[in-house]
């Protein structure tokens, strides 16, 4: 601590802009995307304070029009990789011994930059690069971004506060230290905050990173990296590196300092991040920390009371908003059969009218998947349920990647609960739905709990509160994020942390305490008094 117990401003989560017409954050979100769109930006390797242009470089296309080129990012060699660690371990001598309040100056300062300077670049980043819609990206690179740092800051003061008892002999100190070594980050494309998020984190909290973002979100993580360097995040502290995955990997994984993981991204790519960790467990000077937010198989559970407008409403914002991209994305539903007609009906009306092309045109609700791999695997799902008996596409199943990665919303109906599109994850606009009987909601809830191995988020609705109640209980360990009479998605930072269990994750809730705590490593400080001088104890005397 300074000279001083500093109080930093409360947080409260950033409002959401509208970009409805008329309004100047529309004018400036759509000129920052045409700038995007007729420039080329070049995407160095930041090492220390070198931007470095390796020439081995990859190129950047908008999903939604695959054949425009908008810039070029350059890949780290193994050797940029190692001179990466170097540069971070050396940050690290005066970043761990930094006053906390200097630290949160820094990210206090990158949330402001974001609310207002960078706004309309870092969500223009975000639509051009990841295909969101401009209400999606301002959820997440604006809002999500701008909150995950203002109540982290506030958070890492909470966890400071927290001290043990002392007597009056004796003065108990925790210090929570930074983690001796450094942090590797890893981040998916879907989200620009939790990009911003994994090495903001744990750097909030005293730690160097090594960061490696997604290729496919490389546009906007050059946005992140010019704010935390306008933000004042010294050389070296955050150093964000992209190469390919499976060397990097392997050599971050083998150094010695290598303190802890902070990936989001697909189970299997965790699960062997994890073993790789566990083979080289002699090599380490310390336990590293592993945290990893994962895949998800998210579900919908419509009870016979449910109200069919407010479950087909949950379905289409659920499992088509950005293109079935969120890992909360609602992908499979359970819906009882009085209510399924009307349901469908409803959800006929909603799917037909949605629109869906480039971002710039703001009356789409929907655009592109991410790249061509997505698309192709969704293709084939979607020609698998075309030719398969016991499942039937009732909407959509249209694709076209004649311009774009486009996929339509597609519904399958199936008549079998295990059927793959109700167990595989598969990250984009298709939801499968299981109709039940109206008897049998307690087998359907045992159903929902054991078919799929993901625990990441789910939603049930019903206006039984008997029925809510019982689905809390049956549901408990099948979703991180619960919710009741609303879609799975749209966890806000603050208000509902976020992360799932089983194959989902390491459950370390982002945006919350829980996080910031992996990221340090108490020392308990007991200074005593009077120090005793004989060694003797009074129930010893004669
Ligand atoms: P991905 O696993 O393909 O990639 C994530 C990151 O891992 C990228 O930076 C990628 O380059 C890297 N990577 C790929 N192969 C690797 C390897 N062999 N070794 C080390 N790193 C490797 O995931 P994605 O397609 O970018 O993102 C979608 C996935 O992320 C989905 O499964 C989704 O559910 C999940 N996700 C989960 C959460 C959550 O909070 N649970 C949030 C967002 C995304």
């Amino acid at each position: 601590m300074g000279k001083g117990f500093f109080k930093v401003p409360k947080a409260v989560n950033d409002p959401i802009r509208t970009y409805a017409p008329g309004t100047p954050e529309r004018d400036a979100v759509l000129a920052a995307y045409k700038d995007f769109y007729s420039k080329q930006t070049e995407v160095p390797v930041y090492i220390g304070n070198k931007e470095i242009k390796t020439g081995d470089t990859g190129e950047i296309r908008p999903p939604h029009d695959h054949n425009k080129v908008v810039g070029m990012y350059h890949r780290a060699s193994k050797t940029h990789v190692n001179e990466a660690i170097d540069t971070a371990l050396e940050a690290r001598k005066q970043w761990s011994q930094l006053p906390w309040e200097q630290r949160a100056g820094i990210f206090l300062k990158a949330a402001e930059l974001i609310e207002g300077p960078y706004r309309a670049t870092i969500n223009a980043a975000t639509m051009v690069n990841q295909s969101k819609t401009v209400f999606q990206a301002e959820i997440d690179s604006a809002c999500e971004l701008v909150d995950f740092l203002r109540f982290n800051v506030q958070y890492m003061t909470e966890i400071y506060a927290e001290q043990p008892e002392s007597t009056s002999g004796a003065w108990n100190r925790l210090e929570y230290r930074p983690l001796e070594g450094f942090i590797y980050c890893i981040s998916p494309f879907n989200f620009t905050a939790i990009a911003g998020n994994l090495p903001a984190s744990a750097a909030l909290m005293g730690n160097v990173c090594v960061w490696k973002p997604s290729d496919h979100q490389m546009l906007s993580a050059n946005v992140i990296m010019q704010i935390f360097k306008e933000a004042g995040v010294p050389d070296g502290v955050i150093n964000m590196v992209n190469a390919d995955p499976v060397m990097m990997t392997e050599e971050v994984l083998s150094h010695a300092d290598f303190a802890g993981v902070h990936f989001t991204g697909s189970t299997s790519v965790f699960k062997n991040i994890w073993s790789q960790i566990g083979q080289n467990i002699h090599t380490y000077k310390t336990y590293p920390r592993i945290v990893g937010e994962t895949g998800g198989k998210d579900f919908i559970v419509a009870h016979k009371t449910a109200i069919p407008q407010q479950v087909a409403t949950a379905i289409v914002r659920g499992a088509f908003e950005f293109q079935g991209q969120k890992c909360s994305a609602a992908s499979r539903a359970y819906i009882s059969e009085s209510i399924w007609p009307e349901v469908k009906e409803l959800l006929a009306k909603d799917i037909e009218s949605i629109k869906m092309g480039s971002p710039e045109d703001l009356t789409n609700f929907m655009t592109a998947v991410i790249h061509e791999g997505s698309f192709d695997k969704l293709a084939s799902y979607i020609d698998k349920a075309k030719e398969a008996s016991d499942a039937q596409i009732v909407f959509g199943g249209g694709y076209d990647k004649s311009k774009g990665w486009f996929i339509e919303p597609t519904v399958i109906v199936t008549t079998n609960p295990n059927y793959e599109t109700m167990e595989t994850e598969l990250f984009g606009p298709v939801i499968t739905i299981f109709i039940y009987e109206d008897s049998k909601w307690e087998e359907t809830l045992k159903l929902v709990d054991e078919t799929s191995i993901y625990a990441l988020t789910g939603a049930v609705l019903s206006q039984d509160r008997y029925a809510l109640s019982q689905a809390t209980t049956a549901l408990q360990n099948c979703a991180g994020n619960f919710y009741l009479n609303d879609k799975p998605t749209g966890a806000v930072v603050g208000q509902q942390p976020f992360g799932g269990a089983r194959a989902s994750g390491t459950n370390d809730k982002a945006g919350s305490k829980l996080n910031l705590l992996r990221w340090v490593s108490p020392r308990m400080i007991k200074e005593t008094f009077v120090t005793p001088t004989d060694y003797r104890y009074p129930f010893m005397g004669k």
